[in-house]
């Protein structure tokens, strides 16, 4: 009968063990959304003080900030109070981007150019511009249009961080204009640029920050990361961030889910590393600067 009963809570212990094993609990520390949008079409249907409350809620204490125009940006930039409430700090980056129509065109736009330097010079009420971005290239080549090569060369002279989101060509491509700029690029590859090549491209350019929005094969369908990111996230532990990408309102909708997500594999890595992703990197790349 004794060793009946310590046989059955041998069992029921082993049990809860396994289950422990299986089910890691979600990443629970904080969180840097690296790479978010407040456009105009969010502004009206999210207000300042639903968007803060979504990244309050979601863990997030610190957003690099952008819209299209650059009012979203100047709207969280200027909400000092309530961003100070919510625990959000706010880096905010110039858009190149006045309206749609600027996607396509700006790397040889010199109007664009005009813009960004008067929007550095003017700054937000959360201090001056942190970063360029995000600018998007769907033709690789563009990365050698002539704003595209004066806006690397600008980064890196008033040491400012550029979000891009550009293929693997361009990264070689802008990099080269400009090789201490320090680049977030966004996605990490949306186009699937196999694991082994972001690798190359990690060990060629010590500045490139990797952002892992929407990186296709990241995950399988149940949620488990893949061993090759893994092993890269093993292999360079200061050069990953996150992000939202709220590019259209539906990201602002499912805000927490994003979060919640990123939670969920951050728990299988090291608690180090997972902390490195989840907010170290990106409040590495604003520490100490000016
Ligand atoms: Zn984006």
């Amino acid at each position: 009968m004794c060793s009946l009963r310590r046989a059955l809570r041998l069992l029921v212990a082993l049990l809860v063990c396994a289950g422990g094993v299986a089910r890691a609990e979600p990443y629970a520390g904080s969180l840097f959304d690296a790479h978010l949008h407040y456009n105009d079409e969010a502004l009206a249907a999210f207000p300042l003080d639903d968007v803060l409350a979504r990244m309050q809620r979601a863990g997030v204490h610190a957003i690099i900030a952008n819209s299209r125009p650059n009012d979203g940006t100047k709207a969280l930039a200027s909400a000092k109070a309530q961003a100070a409430a919510a625990g959000v700090t706010v880096l905010p980056f110039v858009r190149l981007y006045r309206n749609r129509a600027d996607y396509s065109g700006w790397f040889a736009d010199e109007s664009i150019y005009a813009m960004v330097q008067d929007e550095l010079a003017r700054g937000t009420a959360a201090g001056p511009y942190r970063g360029l971005g995000e600018f998007h290239l769907y033709d690789s080549a563009n990365a050698n249009g002539p704003v595209a090569a004066r806006l690397m060369r600008l980064a890196q002279d008033k040491d400012l961080v550029v979000l891009a989101h550009v293929d693997d060509t361009a990264i070689d491509l802008l990099l080269a204009h400009a090789p201490k700029t320090r680049l977030i690029w966004a996605h990490s590859g949306i186009g699937g640029a196999p694991v082994e090549r972001v690798r190359e491209l990690m060990r060629r350019h010590p500045t490139l920050i990797g952002e892992l929005s929407y990186r296709p094969g990241l995950t399988d369908d149940s949620g488990h990361l893949s061993a090759a990111w893994k092993a890269l996230f093993a292999e360079f532990p200061t050069r990953f961030v996150l992000g939202s990408d709220t590019w259209i309102n539906e990201r602002w909708a499912s805000y927490g889910d994003i979060m919640a997500g990123y939670r969920a594999w951050l728990s299988q890595l090291s608690p180090a590393i997972a902390a490195q992703i989840a907010h170290g990197n990106a409040r590495a790349l604003f520490a100490d600067k000016r």
